[in-house]
């Protein structure tokens, strides 16, 4: 069977595009009651942007914070929150950050609409009734989490996304003057997810011509912003930052029809055990998988060496037992993400032995 992929609906692109936000909402605020829930990034609490928001006398600001990636406890008591705010439905959800506050957004719409906790959806296709009209607008580029059909979520019992057709947001702002201020390490980390998703894409047994075509482009969008030192220059930021933010699209529609490999598969292992963010998680594992992405690690080191990054290590040097036992056996569940690195064979040739080696280099 042919995967029937759900894209996202209405897209605008261009810097200062964010002033449109206002007018997108204009079509959706049918009456004097209905309303607007925005769901932002606390990190902008004392930035322009807070005076920029286009709130309207009824609508509802949910700051949100994501010193830790998206817990199904946090959606719950978001949800919770808005259900209280009033008893009719938002006419949207706007998530207005990086990959976090997206996930935040998404996993918001779909629970307002289906009953129960949102742990309970983790997976695949358990979501039963459409999503409150949500709207993306990326501050950070990296993940692709605007265009995908998930919402990473950390429950009681596994990390895993919820799922859904739903789950894909209906229209997506980006404007790429947002990502302007991003600290330089965290603009680096989330753009080598974007970078790996090429890479792991590109190499995996799952690839064809779709995504192909926009893993392509996207690793030579990420190329030309990390691998080029005149990038970081004032004067050519505007082109970089443009350039980045299309990568993380591109990037996400290109695993959204094929699938990431080995360094996602390590990564999950680590974020859950360690609490390692996704984009820093996925540079360290990459840095230790040379042996199956030789050219990707070696491109991605001088990246590094470009943009004067250097990667926490030894993270598991005092680990116990238990922890490295749980770490194996999270990234060894990951079926789908080693048939795409290593074929069908993949147990044969990922031994638990080897993936014990492998983080140990971590
Ligand atoms: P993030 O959203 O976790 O943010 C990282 C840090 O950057 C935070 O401190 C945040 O406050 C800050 N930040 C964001 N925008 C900023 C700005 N403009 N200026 C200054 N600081 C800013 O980082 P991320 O790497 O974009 O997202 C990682 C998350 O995305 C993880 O939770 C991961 O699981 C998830 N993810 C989701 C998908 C998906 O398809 N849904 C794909 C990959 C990753
Ligand atoms: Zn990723």
């Amino acid at each position: 069977m042919f995967r029937n992929f759900k894209m996202i609906s209405n897209v605008v692109f261009g810097r200062g595009c964010f002033n449109q936000l206002d007018d997108i909402l204009k079509l959706r605020r049918d009456n004097g009651t209905s309303w607007v829930v925005f769901v932002v990034d606390d990190v902008f609490q004392n930035r322009l942007i807070k005076k920029r928001l286009p709130l309207h006398s009824k609508d509802m600001l949910l700051w949100v914070n994501v010193k830790d990636e998206p817990k199904t406890s946090y959606v719950d008591q978001l949800t919770l929150k808005v259900h209280n705010f009033s008893r009719k439905f938002p006419v949207a959800v706007v998530g207005i950050g990086g990959g976090s506050t997206m996930d935040l957004a998404k996993a918001l719409s779909l629970m307002l609409t289906n009953p129960g906790y949102s742990h309970a959806y983790q997976g695949w296709d358990l979501i039963k009734n459409p999503a409150i009209y949500h709207i993306a607008v990326p501050t950070l580029s990296g993940t692709g989490a605007e265009v995908s059909r998930t919402t990473v979520l950390t429950g009681p019992e596994k990390k895993l996304g919820i799922n859904s057709d739903y789950t894909v947001f209906d229209q997506v702002v980006l404007d790429p003057e947002l990502i302007r201020d991003v600290p330089p390490d965290q603009r680096f980390y989330t753009g080598m997810d974007c970078y790996i998703h090429c890479i792991e894409s590109l190499q995996g047994t799952y690839i064809n011509e779709f995504s192909r075509s926009y893993g392509e482009k996207a690793l030579e969008l990420c190329r030309s912003v990390f691998l080029n030192s005149d990038s970081q220059l004032d004067a050519n930021r505007a082109k970089a930052d443009d350039q980045l933010m299309m990568a993380s699209f591109f990037g996400g529609m290109s695993i959204a029809y094929s699938q990431v490999g080995a360094c996602h598969a390590l990564s999950y292992g680590l974020s859950y055990v360690l609490g390692t963010h996704h984009g820093i998680g996925c540079s360290i594992a990459f840095d230790a998988l040379e042996e199956i992405y030789p050219e990707g690690v070696k491109e991605f080191r001088a990246m590094m060496k470009i943009n004067n990054i250097e990667l926490p290590r030894n993270l598991t040097k005092n680990m116990d037992k238990d922890d490295m036992d749980k770490m194996i056996n999270v990234s060894m569940g990951l079926t789908p993400l080693w048939e795409n690195c290593l074929g069908k064979d993949w147990q044969n040739i990922m031994t638990k032995a080897k993936m014990k080696s492998l983080f140990k280099r971590m």
